[in-house]
């Protein structure tokens, strides 16, 4: 496979902020943050120690936001990540915090050449498709046969990516223009650089590679946020003991600062400072006073703030906030009193297949060692997401219990715990999983989106270059600390 890791590269101003701190302030603010999320914490722990007086309002009763670990009811030892599970090795913000907070991590194995692929019926091995990949028929063009999905792949954007990769900041934003009107589909079977691939090459590709489900997103952000990072050569970490550690972390410096069941539902501007307003879930209703406020709530959950005066925010901003996508993720976590998928040759790994499942991701961590686990038995996104809304709890957890036995065996059901699920468009605080541009959206979003607006800045996965990721969560974290601290405002 070959490697598209480069496309983003971290802010190194960024990552030595993170390091070393914001140098300290001698006009301090009083700097209200909305979430309790990676930005929101980020942002919180670098302003205070610059000096600022800091409170961070957090709807949900935890902190973390997308970066969820869920241990109980799971036996003792066991987890299940249910936001965010693997950081890549080049996500140096990420990594630095990990670092600063002393949070030992393990390797997370995407992908090994014993990987399973289930398609069109056929149950193969990673390295038996690679030999032959004609082993499950997509029915592919002549010319196209008897090549992978992963060199089909590499073929079609080799030449889009080292143009991408060798300009500089003006011409990648021309050719973040010139080719913002395509989808991902759209550039794979009418390609600029010729060679367009058939209709079953491309469907090929979007269930192997998992694009599945929004091949109608924008080229470029699926290229830049999904593609550079998972078809490419990269490794992955994860925390030891769940990724929700770092976010722990975090809280831990700035504990005093944080107020928890605090749903913002109001924001009032005006010429010299903003008020916010929460409402518990009792209905008890408080105000908060401030000079600026950080916005780290997704744009989906946004919506149903009430801004005051609404045109305290610019219409093109409102524009986006209105029609920034956002994907649905479904999972299902099943716990087993045995890891029965080390016997069947997966030692963390994954599982793909063209069924709404779309992904089994097998534990990498306690590899080898006695007793249970739990394996996210369906990681599906997009449109397969969405199927699973219209199953109950129990309907969701049978088939996929159903599912993991299809592939190994009557051990499933003799080993089962207990299962849950999770449907990220349910969670009234993301209202879904990340944001991902549609066409004509990546080259002229961005910069509207990180905007000021008043005394309102803006942060959060959505509110950065790193779609998806929690590297762009911190990454906007810092961006808007430095704002902030610069006394950067609304132009
Ligand atoms: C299923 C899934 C899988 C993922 N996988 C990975 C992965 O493997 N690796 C990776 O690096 N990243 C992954 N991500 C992405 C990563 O989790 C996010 O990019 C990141 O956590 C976003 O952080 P944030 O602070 O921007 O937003 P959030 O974490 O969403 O934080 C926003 C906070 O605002 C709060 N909030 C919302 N509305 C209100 C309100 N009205 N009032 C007060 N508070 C409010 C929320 O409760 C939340 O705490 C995944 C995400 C999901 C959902």
């Amino acid at each position: 496979m070959g490697s598209f890791r480069d496309v983003v590269t971290t802010s190194k101003e960024h990552l030595q902020i993170l390091q070393d701190g914001l140098l300290q302030t001698i006009n301090p603010k009083r700097v209200i943050i909305a979430g309790a999320g990676l930005a929101g914490l980020t942002a919180a722990y670098l302003l205070k120690n610059a000096g600022h007086d800091v409170v961070v309002l957090e709807g949900n009763t935890r902190v973390g936001g997308r970066v969820f670990t869920v241990r109980e009811p799971f036996e003792e030892g066991n987890h299940w990540e249910v936001g965010a599970m693997r950081i890549p090795e080049h996500h140096h913000l990420v990594l630095a915090l990990a670092e600063k907070f002393n949070l030992p991590l393990i390797p997370y194995i995407s992908s090994s050449d014993n990987n399973l692929i289930y398609v069109n019926n056929r149950l193969v091995r990673q390295y038996e498709y690679d030999e032959n990949p004609e082993l499950v028929n997509f029915g592919l063009s002549e010319d196209e046969k008897g090549k992978t999905a992963a060199e089909l792949l590499e073929e079609a954007l080799r030449p889009f990516y080292t143009l991408y990769i060798n300009s500089n900041e003006e011409e990648r934003q021309r050719l973040k223009e010139q080719f913002e009107p395509y989808s991902m589909e759209a550039f794979l079977r009418d390609n600029p650089f010729g060679g367009s691939l058939s209709e079953e090459a491309v469907h090929m590709i979007k269930v192997l590679v998992g694009v599945v489900g929004f091949p109608e997103m924008s080229f470029i952000d699926t290229f830049e946020a999904i593609i550079s990072t998972t078809f490419s050569d990269v490794s992955f970490f994860q925390i030891e003991g769940g990724n929700d550690l770092l976010a722990q972390a975090l809280f831990h410096e700035v504990e005093e600062e944080v107020l928890f069941g605090e749903r913002v539902i109001r924001i009032i501007q005006n010429d010299s400072s903003v008020q916010v307003i929460t409402r518990r879930n009792d209905g008890v209703e408080k105000t908060f006073d401030g000079d600026l406020l950080i916005t780290t709530i997704p744009f989906t959950a946004f919506q149903f703030i009430d801004v005051v005066p609404r045109h305290s925010i610019k219409p093109d901003k409102w524009r986006i906030i209105q029609t920034l996508p956002y994907v649905p993720a479904n999972k299902v976590g099943l716990e087993f009193s045995e890891k029965f998928w080390e016997e069947d040759g997966m030692e963390g790994g994954s599982l793909v297949t063209d069924l709404p499942y779309q992904f089994i991701f097998y534990p990498s961590d306690a590899i080898g060692q006695p007793g249970g686990g739990v394996i996210n038995a369906t990681y599906s996104w997009g449109n397969n997401a969405r199927l699973w809304v219209s199953l109950s709890e129990e309907e969701r957890i049978q088939q996929a219990l159903d599912f993991v036995a299809s592939i190994h065996g009557e051990k499933v059901y003799e080993t089962f715990i207990k299962g849950l699920t999770y449907n990220w468009d349910e969670h009234p605080y993301s209202a879904g999983c990340f944001t991902l541009y549609a066409p004509y959206q990546a080259a002229s979003y961005p910069a509207v989106i990180k905007r000021p607006e008043g005394h309102i800045h803006f942060a959060g996965e959505h509110a950065s270059d790193v779609h998806a990721w929690m590297e762009g969560a911190i990454d906007s974290g810092v961006r808007v600390a430095l704002e902030i601290n610069n006394g950067e405002e609304a132009g």
